[in-house]
């Protein structure tokens, strides 16, 4: 029987899973939610939302999809959810790739961890001077009612669907940030606030470093829970060895 392999991506991991796939010459197809208007991509690729877990489910067995690796970014819940649930129903096993999160990070302890979007706002909003919001584009927007009159520089890979106010500052930028490029933009805004998600890994970890070298605060947003039971590993070669 030919393997297929479904790679849902949207990060570096799912475009470095697709990668190696091809480069050992399997059926892999890297799946992206559509979202970003040039993204990075590796191999053959499909675009857009399957419709739910009954699209996902049908378009497994439509395609004959012999094993998914859920390469999805951690924060990316719903699909990592429809992932699990299809994959059940249609017998097909599912590996979740999720690169490490920054709980055990040196200076975790430093930090004001919250649950979502909505305390991260505002818990920022009871910190004093600049912040750094670095939370997608999709969340931007959350910030504005508890941050509107402060100083924010709002660092995304596209511009935010809705109106920012005038005072912010609209960084378009994509990872990696290395330390140096931290270091500059938070002495450039004074930043005394990073609002930030606990992504993991360490293509945009140095921002923590610049925080800490500032004494800013930092509000970490907590990874979402995963599905029960899921087979998870944190690596890309351990990915491979599951699927291959
Ligand atoms: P989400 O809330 O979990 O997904 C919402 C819906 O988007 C899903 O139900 C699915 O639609 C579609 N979708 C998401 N990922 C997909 C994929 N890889 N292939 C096909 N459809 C996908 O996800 P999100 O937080 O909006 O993130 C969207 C994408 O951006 C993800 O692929 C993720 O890896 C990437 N990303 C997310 C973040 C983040 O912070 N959330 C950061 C960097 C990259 P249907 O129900 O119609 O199938």
């Amino acid at each position: 029987m030919e393997i297929v392999i479904l790679v849902l991506g949207g990060t570096a991991e799912g475009r470095a899973v697709a990668q190696a796939l091809a480069d050992r010459g399997m059926l892999a197809m890297l799946s992206l939610a559509g979202r970003t208007s040039q993204p990075l991509t590796a191999g053959p690729v499909r675009s857009g939302g399957f419709g739910g877990i009954e699209g996902l489910a049908t378009y497994l067995r439509t395609e004959g999809v012999t094993s998914v690796v859920d390469a999805t970014h951690p924060f990316a819940e719903s699909m990592s959810h429809n992932a699990a649930q299809a994959c059940a129903q249609v017998g097909v096993p599912l590996v979740r790739l999720t690169r490490p999160g920054w709980s055990e990070h040196p200076l975790a302890n430093s930090w004001l961890w919250v649950e979502d979007h909505a305390q991260a706002a505002a818990a920022a909003s009871e910190l004093i001077g600049p912040v750094l919001l670095s939370v997608g584009r999709q969340h931007t927007l959350d910030y504005v009612p508890h941050l509107e009159d402060r100083h924010v520089v709002a660092r995304v890979a596209e511009r935010p669907s809705g109106m920012l106010p005038s005072r912010w500052v609209l960084l378009f930028s994509r990872g990696p940030f290395p330390l140096t490029g931290e270091r500059e933009l938070f002495s450039q805004h004074a930043i005394s606030v990073l609002v930030t998600k606990d992504s993991g890994g360490e293509l945009t970890e140095a921002k923590l470093r610049a925080a800490d070298e500032r004494n800013a605060h930092v509000v970490m947003i907590r990874r979402p829970g995963m599905p029960e039971g899921l087979t998870q590993v944190s690596n890309v070669e351990d990915a491979l060895a599951r699927v291959v």
